[in-house]
């Protein structure tokens, strides 16, 4: 980094090819805005530094990890607003229907349950899978399941780390 929270351009466009490929890679698009990307990126990079992981450029991060995980780009909500919506929160990563101009973006609510809520969602979670001898493990990002001791260390689909599966039974 340039400065404690600056990223160089450099950075900006390294960081840039590695998320396209690893989007493309699991079929998803980055918006063609590259600019307006790598505005996105760059912000991601800067939050990267300042709290030691990537939180959403268009959200405020607690600076709490494990508070943020859903938050962590790529975040929990970008497959379901993709999927209703044609793009995520920030507009980052696009639908199939975005790049060929079929659909234009839109504004998009924030879909991100309150404090309150995700604390009610992980308890009832927590009681199912108590009730369970073996566990399962859920990508929290794309929805990927596994039944194993221990959740994968990257998940094999959309290739975030192992701290965004959550124990789904
Ligand atoms: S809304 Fe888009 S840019 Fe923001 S964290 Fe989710 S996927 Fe990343």
């Amino acid at each position: 980094m340039s400065d404690f929270d600056e990223p160089d351009s450099n950075e900006v466009d390294s960081y840039y090819e590695k998320v396209k490929a690893d989007a493309e890679s699991a079929g998803y698009n980055l918006n063609a805005d590259v600019e307006f990307t790598k505005e996105l990126l760059k912000s991601i990079l800067i939050n990267k530094n300042r709290y030691g992981y990537g939180a959403c450029p268009c959200r405020l991060a607690s600076g709490i990890k494990e508070e943020d995980l859903d938050l962590i780009c790529p975040c929990d909500y970008r497959d379901p607003d993709l999927v209703e919506y044609e793009a995520c929160y920030c507009g980052l990563y696009v639908s199939n229907k975005i790049i060929s101009g079929e659909k234009k973006l839109q504004s998009i609510p924030e879909r991100r349950p309150s404090p309150k809520e995700r604390e009610k969602i992980k308890e009832s979670t927590m009681e199912i899978s108590n009730k369970l001898s073996k566990p399962v493990w859920r990508c929290s990002v794309c929805g990927y399941l596994c039944a194993r001791d221990a959740p994968p260390e990257v998940c094999p689909i959309c290739k975030v780390s192992g701290d965004r599966f959550e124990r789904f039974m």
